[in-house]
């Protein structure tokens, strides 16, 4: 499977779970598609740039060469068109973990915490089992291409930079 499928797939599988059975988006006035703030939003997984070029004026493709050289950020403006939303846009607020010693978990993003009230005040237990089975089985597809696994790898090693910071070691992503 190249790339381009593996990404299709993953959001075939995950274009209908969400993470709670009602809309979350009520707990939070929507705050993960706050399009109002800068120098935001979300990484694109090696590929999607290629998927999501031609979408028009509600998606914007940035590099972001300087923090992770090779890779892109999408911004939005608050609205999308649902079935062509990022991969991380699916997956929030958790996210495929791969351990030094090649592990895959799928966690609560630690970066949510300060956004997502899910990942704040509740657990991964909380949410819908089939969200993260979903989460799960899109994650077990794309790291068998190696240059997303490789993003894959190089996000959880930012992860755990995040975690070795003080402020960050008052919440815990491990749950
Ligand atoms: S920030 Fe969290 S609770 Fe709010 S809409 Fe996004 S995923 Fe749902
Ligand atoms: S692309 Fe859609 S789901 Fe993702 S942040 Fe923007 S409005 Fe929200």
């Amino acid at each position: 499977m190249d790339r381009l499928e593996a990404l299709k797939e993953a959001y075939d599988i995950l274009n209908k779970v969400t993470p709670l059975r009602r809309d979350c988006g009520t707990l939070c006035n929507k705050a993960c598609c706050d399009g109002g703030i800068e120098d935001c939003g979300m990484y694109l997984f090696p590929g999607e740039e290629d998927l999501l070029k031609d979408q028009g004026s509600w998606l914007s493709i940035v590099p972001v060469d300087k923090v992770m050289p090779g890779l892109n950020l999408a911004r939005c403006s608050g609205t999308c068109i649902r079935h062509m939303r990022p991969l991380s846009c699916r997956i929030f607020p958790l996210i495929p973990y791969l351990s030094q010693d090649d592990i895959l978990l799928i966690k609560m993003d630690i970066r949510a915490k300060g956004i997502c009230p899910l990942a704040s005040e509740a657990e991964k237990k909380d949410l819908q089992p089939d969200f993260i089975r979903a989460v799960r089985k899109a994650a077990g597809i794309l790291i068998t291409v190696p240059e997303i696994k490789g993003f894959i790898f190089r996000i959880s090693r930012m992860l755990d930079e995040y975690r070795s910071l003080p402020w960050f070691n008052l919440v815990d992503d491990r749950r």
